[in-house]
């Protein structure tokens, strides 16, 4: 038996059919192996860097599979995607297929750039090894993103708030949108004025024209109104220039999702959602590529349709030069595979991105456009005034407009005219404009401005707008993206203290070294050492740095509802609210916009002790109080997750009970927090019992990283299906007993 491992089951099926049974064509479905989850150690840095790697979550079935059907494999081909994700993937396959021990040597790679019969076949006569170099790029982009987005993560833990993430180009991504609205904010507008009149012609014919200046100054629109009225006016210029258009390049990912949005309105992550269908289906080339070229059999194939459909007339052969250097990746640009079939695609989805794939590439292979743009001129006698025009435009030679008539916009015609004739002013007026700020950036937009910059690749683009949003450092309000407070403070906080790791030169010349290593001109571990070396100090020395959860003074017209002293901004799980600056003596606070929070009003009464019961916000987040705090006797423990870090406070003067306190958990909203709920949640910390050994009380509760039980300072996760509000004593030991697991290590395997 002959194997073939390909990742996607749509894929499977499509190479199966084409096969005809000469091959067991089976699915690993994705990754099969990678990092442990959020956890540093899985990277063995003093040994060089070392990934630990271990099965990812519900692949055990699929793994355990592949190794069986390679038992009975005399052939196993590896043709997963053309890309290092795609080579990393065959290399993992490789080493589960070697774990289980495999009498075969016989593993071999295949890469082909379409889903077709012809590609198929031709790529099974080229076998090759696994290309290390493209592994090794793949391996460290993922540990450089691991280290990176786990050691600064963990300062803005520290710095600014828990949860809160940072990435390596997640984190520029989101400085560039932060930084446009910051531009957005500083902008004043200025007032212009843009001044229009229709007139008529010697032949009667109605014409609008536009005065060539648009004044800043309402004086000066006046004065040309003024003037314009009641004079004699001229055609005084006719200006023909033919304008040819060329055709752009064929699609690469980044300029196919920018198509995509301003022709069809889809998202980068939609339209590569429905990229891969078409290709799993064999009609598009493979679709993360930044190569615009396209193969010598395509180029052909192409210019026999265009003869055929065109005419000979508008065939010109062009050959688009890529600008990006990791050559022997560098594929095809995306592309159907078979151009004469105009249509394909099996949702109306599919169809129209194909249909677009379709237009640009054969539009790229046919010849220019001619335009004839007129501009008529007019003014009056003495011309104490702007002149005013109007433009029209007229396809002279479709050429490539044939293939894309969206892109021909629609033929202005004027009215015939002749210098010297002249015209009548029927009515004219000056309309009060306002200069605009620059606008946000949509998600494509997003996309061309990464690109533009060298910041991520093909692979990367919409995965990175999709964490930002996820994150929620990024709101879509239509399709423009916003920063909200999260992300504000987020991204100013790593701008004021790790400017240089989150810069477009740092970035892009990261992404540079990591095509050289994919080249096999860099090293993996030499590459690593250089970023990490420097960046573990920089993050050990903004250790010391000031928390940044205190954003500035409050506007001072904003006083204190309660004790009318100053505010100061600070960041809520909500966004950015005003806090007295006598926190935590006093808890007045108001919205952004001055309006009380009112937290005073209880949800209910304790059903026993008749004590308010509060939902309120606090810096970890929100959390219900049992009574008001008025009560004055022996202070109480204050629970782990509204501690000031491990700085606990001495109250020293008059003792007021802390009141009781405890975390809402986050998915509860918290206008639904009811008396019962309540009572739940300040059931923590609940004492379970007592150790049989030690005689040491047992606890259970939540804290930062989630619910633990406790026993004499040593802690154990409780896992779901347990929860802290029921788990029993017996499994608590249970827990206990277990060794202690270093946090997240990678198991080893057998
Ligand atoms: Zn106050």
């Amino acid at each position: 038996m002959k194997l073939l491992i390909v990742e996607s089951p749509a894929k499977a099926k499509t190479i199966s059919k084409y096969l005809d049974g000469a091959y067991e064509v089976k699915a690993s479905v994705g990754h099969v192996r990678d990092l442990p989850k959020s956890n540093k150690k899985a990277i063995d840095v003093e040994l060089g860097f070392i990934p630990h790697y271990e099965i990812s979550k519900g692949k055990e079935h699929v793994v355990s599979e592949i190794q069986a059907l390679a038992k009975n494999a005399d052939e196993i081909i590896l043709a997963t995607d053309p890309d290092r994700e795609g080579e990393a993937i065959a290399w993992h396959l490789a080493e589960l297929i070697k774990e289980a021990k495999v009498k075969t040597k016989n593993i071999k790679r295949v890469t082909y750039q379409e889903i077709t019969k012809e590609a198929i076949e031709e790529a099974l006569k080229h076998p090759r090894e696994i290309d290390m170099n493209l592994k090794l790029a793949q391996e460290a982009r993922r540990v450089l993103d691991r280290l990176f987005g786990y050691d600064l993560s963990g300062l803005i833990w520290k710095k600014v708030r828990y949860g809160l993430s940072a990435g390596r180009v997640q984190s520029p991504a989101l400085r560039i949108i932060v930084e446009r609205e910051r531009e957005i904010k500083a902008f004043i507008p200025e007032d212009y004025w843009t001044i229009s009149g229709e007139f008529k012609t010697e032949k009667k014919v109605n014409l609008s024209l536009i005065c060539e200046e648009e004044p800043r100054q309402e004086k000066e629109a006046e004065r040309i109104l003024s003037e314009a009225k009641n004079k004699e006016w001229n055609i005084v210029d006719i200006k023909e220039t033919k304008v040819k258009r060329a055709p752009k390049a064929p699609f690469t990912t980044s300029t196919l999702q920018q198509a995509a949005s301003s022709r069809l309105g889809f998202t980068p992550s939609r339209t590569m959602g429905i990229a891969q269908k078409l290709y799993e289906a064999g009609h598009i080339t493979y679709m993360r590529t930044d190569s615009v070229s396209l193969g010598a059999q395509a180029v052909l194939s192409i210019s026999t349709f265009i003869e055929k459909e065109y005419g000979k007339e508008n065939l010109t052969v062009r050959t688009f030069k890529t600008k990006s250097k990791n050559a022997q990746e560098a594929h095809e640009a995306i592309r159907p595979t078979h151009v004469e079939k105009e249509n394909a695609g099996s949702n109306d989805d599919e169809k129209k991105l194909y249909r677009l794939i379709w237009q640009r590439t054969v539009a790229s292979q046919m010849s220019d456009a001619d335009v004839l743009r007129t501009k008529i001129l007019a003014n009056i006698h003495g011309a104490t005034i702007p002149a005013f025009s109007a433009n029209g435009s007229r396809t002279l030679f479709p050429g490539w407009l044939l293939a894309d008539p969206d892109a021909k916009g629609d033929d202005v015609e004027l009215p015939k005219v002749s210098v010297g004739e002249s015209v009548d002013l029927i009515s004219i007026e000056a309309q009060a404009k306002q200069t605009q700020p620059p606008s946000r950036y949509s998600e494509a937009g997003l996309v061309k401005e990464l690109e533009k910059r060298g910041i991520g690749r093909p692979s990367t683009y919409a995965s990175t707008i999709k964490t930002i949003i996820d994150r929620e450092y990024v709101e879509k309000i239509g399709s423009a993206l916003k920063p909200t407070d999260t992300g504000e403070v987020v991204s100013t906080f790593i701008e004021n203290n790790f400017a240089k790791y989150i810069s477009d030169e740092f970035t892009a010349e990261m992404e540079d070294e990591l095509d050289d290593i994919a080249l096999g001109k860099a090293q993996y571990i030499r590459t690593l050492k250089n970023f990490y070396t420097p960046f573990t100090k920089d993050i050990k020395e903004q250790e010391k740095s000031e928390k940044a959860t205190n954003l500035g003074e409050a506007d001072p017209k904003f006083k204190c509802p309660k004790c009318g002293g100053s505010m100061i901004i600070k960041l809520g799980r909500g966004g950015k609210f005003l806090s007295c600056s006598r926190y935590p003596e006093c808890d007045g606070a108001l919205m952004m916009d001055g309006t009380e929070i009112k937290k005073d009003e209880p949800i209910g009464l304790h059903p026993e002790t008749g004590e308010p019961i509060f939902v309120k916000v606090g810096k970890y987040g929100p959390y219900v109080q049992l009574g008001d705090g008025s009560a004055t006797e022996k202070p109480e423990e204050i629970p782990v997750e509204v501690q000031e870090g491990k700085k606990k406070k001495k109250i020293s003067k008059p003792k007021k009970i802390k009141p009781k306190m405890a975390s809402i958990p986050k998915e509860k909203p918290l206008s639904e927090v009811t008396v019962a709920d309540a009572l739940v949640y300040l059931s923590l910390p609940r004492t379970l019992g007592t150790h049989p050994e030690s005689g040491k009380i047992i606890t259970a509760n939540i804290g930062r990283f989630g619910p633990y039980v406790a026993h004499d300072g040593n802690f154990r996760s409780i896992k779901i299906p347990e929860s802290p509000y029921t788990i029993e004593l017996s499994k608590a030991l249970e827990l206990l007993a277990q060794e202690k697991k270093p946090r997240g290590f990678a198991k080893k395997k057998k």
